[in-house]
C-alpha cells in the first residue's frame, strides 16, 4: 500500500464521513473520487492512499481496519498473557509465604 502526502486543493472540497477505531484512519470523498486519510505525525498533517472508485477504496478501507482490530486482538492477548504470568507469580509467592 502507498500511501502519498495529502494536499489538499484549495478549492476542492473534502468530505470526511467515516472515523476509524483510535481515529486511525478517516474515509473521505472529494471531487467524485473517494480517499482514505491517516494523521502523520505532524499534527494537521494527513496521508492518502486508495485514492479512487468507492469500491477499490472501500477494499483497502476493509483491510486496514482488520489490520487494526488485530493489532488491538494482539494487544489483548499479551495483557492477558502478562497479568496471567503475574497472577502466577503472585500466587506462588503466597504459597511459600
Ligand atoms: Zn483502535
Amino acid at each position: 500500500m502507498r500511501w502519498e502526502p495529502y494536499q489538499r486543493p484549495p478549492k476542492d472540497c473534502i468530505r470526511i464521513t467515516e472515523t476509524s477505531c483510535c481515529a486511525a484512519y478517516e474515509w473521505a470523498a472529494q471531487g467524485g473520487h473517494f480517499l482514505i486519510l491517516r494523521p502523520t505525525y505532524e499534527p494537521g498533517r494527513y496521508e492518502e492512499t486508495a485514492r479512487g472508485r468507492s469500491r477499490q477504496a472501500r477494499e483497502v478501507w476493509a483491510a486496514l481496519l482488520a489490520a487494526h482490530d488485530l493489532r488491538h486482538q494482539n494487544e489483548e492477548a499479551a495483557r492477558a498473557a502478562t497479568e496471567r504470568k503475574e497472577r502466577t507469580r503472585g500466587s506462588r509467592g503466597k504459597r511459600a509465604a
